[in-house]
């Protein structure tokens, strides 16, 4: 039977754009549908965007440092405004790059929803294709908790187009990755920031004191935390803002916006999944092997509908795998070990490898080499903030298992170093390596004493 496709892609983010390119270059008939913007939730609504954001807000810190350096007389303004309006400008022109790098790779774009009729055939709005195999890379949403007044809340697919004036007092609610990142950004931006957590922490799931290094950041820098606590219900003015904010602590306060940032759920949601036999896991998400093959015999999903690391580079590797396997005769399944990834809170957390918690649990014996130091940049200018640094290695083979780091450029020390742990480097080749002097990073290579381990206890040495 013949195909209008040999593939055919559902949704032009990071896994499906590179899915679609690479399988093209193949010689393939490939094409692909979106239903938004090309580029997905990375290059339109995340972490592109967020990242500009950040650094428009970081200025604010520049600013307050400059004084120490001599300079004077900055009467700093900033134009929400601008930053929006350029912020959305650079995520036009990367939507056109990102069309373009598909046409120019004999990619068919459709704009418009993806809907199997049945394993061969999708229909896009007004038309129908059929295709001998499928591709989905539906990717994410965020998810809100269905409280009262819920309505009143954006998530951060709106953070991006706020109007102008940006807010005078914003609540973010959650402590994960993009609770603290805009956190900072708003904070930096001249906002009033509350953050609202359900638990004593930000961050779960990250190397504790790391948690605790970021958490004590964020309140050295203005925002207020409100820990172990929830929000229970929304009350707005007319309709509008101020809103007045309920906790479960039975505790209230007004704000000018909130955010939510309390997750993401896998976009499944209208595509016919239960008619072609794609079957979910527990989370709701699509349930795929190490190869990134669905339950339907024809069918394969990459990225973040599959929630396995919900990272671009990620949905990237695992959608360029794809490629090579079903089409380039270079079978490989992407590998999910040692994924670097960073948090751009400010200060930044970049992490790669195992947690100090997770090497006790799984390797038994490692040793700890940690440092915190004012970085040099703050020594005449007094700021309070601190870099913070972790080497974690397992005792018996002497390989860093875990690097993990709290502190300016964290992220793109942490992409260096990510490759000596990939490559199994020990702590003895850390330290015969030489640093570079002086910098915050060269702190890696000469963390000379294993922190004391703490004395077992009775019950523990029994
Ligand atoms: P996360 O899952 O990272 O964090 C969600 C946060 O919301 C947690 O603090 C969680 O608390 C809290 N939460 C969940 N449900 C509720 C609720 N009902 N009430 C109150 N709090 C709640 O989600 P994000 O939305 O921050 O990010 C989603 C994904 O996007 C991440 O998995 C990440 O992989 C990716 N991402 C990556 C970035 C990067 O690489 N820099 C940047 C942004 C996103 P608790 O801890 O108690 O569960």
């Amino acid at each position: 039977m013949a195909y209008d496709y040999d593939l055919f892609v559902i949704g032009a983010g990071s896994g499906g754009v590179r899915a679609s390119r690479i399988s093209a270059t193949y010689g393939i008939k490939v094409g692909i549908c979106e239903d938004f913007r090309v580029g997905g939730t990375c290059v339109i609504r995340g972490c592109v965007p967020k990242k500009l954001m950040v650094y428009g807000s970081k200025f604010a810190h520049a600013f307050e440092d400059a004084a120490g350096y001599g300079w004077s007389g900055l009467e700093p303004k900033h134009s929400w405004a601008t930053l929006r309006d350029n912020v959305g400008k650079e995520v036009d022109r990367l939507n056109g790059i990102y069309l373009r790098l598909l046409k120019d790779s004999g990619v068919t774009v459709y704009m418009g929803r993806g809907r199997f009729m049945d394993r061969h055939t999708l229909e896009i709005g007004n038309e129908t294709i059929t295709a001998a195999k499928f591709l989905i890379a539906t990717g994410g949403r965020p998810e809100m908790p269905d409280i009262p007044g819920r309505e009143f809340a954006i998530s951060s697919n709106e953070a991006f187009h706020i109007d102008d004036p940006l807010p005078k007092r914003i609540t973010v609610v959650g402590g994960g990755y993009i609770a603290v990142e805009f956190a900072g950004i708003f904070n930096g931006l001249g906002s009033k920031v509350d953050v609202v957590i359900r638990r004593d922490r930000v961050l779960r799931g990250f190397d504790e004191e790391c948690r605790d290094f970021v958490h004590k950041s964020l309140q050295d820098s203005g925002i207020n935390v409100r820990s172990d606590t929830e929000v229970v219900r929304i009350e707005a003015t007319n309709g509008k803002a101020p809103y007045r904010l309920h906790t479960k602590k039975g505790e209230s306060f007004e704000t000018d916006l909130v955010m939510y940032a309390t997750g993401r759920v896998a976009n499944t949601q209208g595509i016919g999944l239960e008619k072609v036999g794609v079957q979910l896991d527990k989370k709701g998400a699509i349930a795929v092997d190490e190869w990134s093959k669905t339950t339907a015999p024809n069918m394969w999903a990459v990225g973040d509908v599959t929630d396995r690391l919900n990272l671009t580079p990620v949905a990237i590797m695992e959608g360029h795998a794809f490629a090579d396997t079903e089409f380039g005769g270079k079978p490989r399944k992407g590998d999910h070990r040692n994924v670097p990834s960073a948090v751009f809170c400010q200060p930044e957390l970049a992490t790669v490898g195992l947690t100090e918690e997770e090497a006790r649990r799984t390797l038994g014996e490692v040793r700890i080499f940690a440092t915190h130091f004012a970085p040099m940049k703050s020594t005449i200018s007094h700021n309070k903030q601190r870099i913070f640094m972790k080497l974690v290695v397992e005792a018996a083979t002497d390989k860093v298992v875990g690097v993990h780091m709290v502190g300016d450029d964290a992220a793109e020390l942490i992409q260096g170093l990510a490759v000596a742990v990939k490559a199994g480097a020990t702590k003895a080749q850390f330290d015969s390596t030489v640093g570079i002097h002086p910098t915050a990073g060269e702190e890696f290579v000469t963390m000379r004493n294993a922190r004391p381990e703490p004395a077992p206890t009775k019950a523990a040495a029994e």
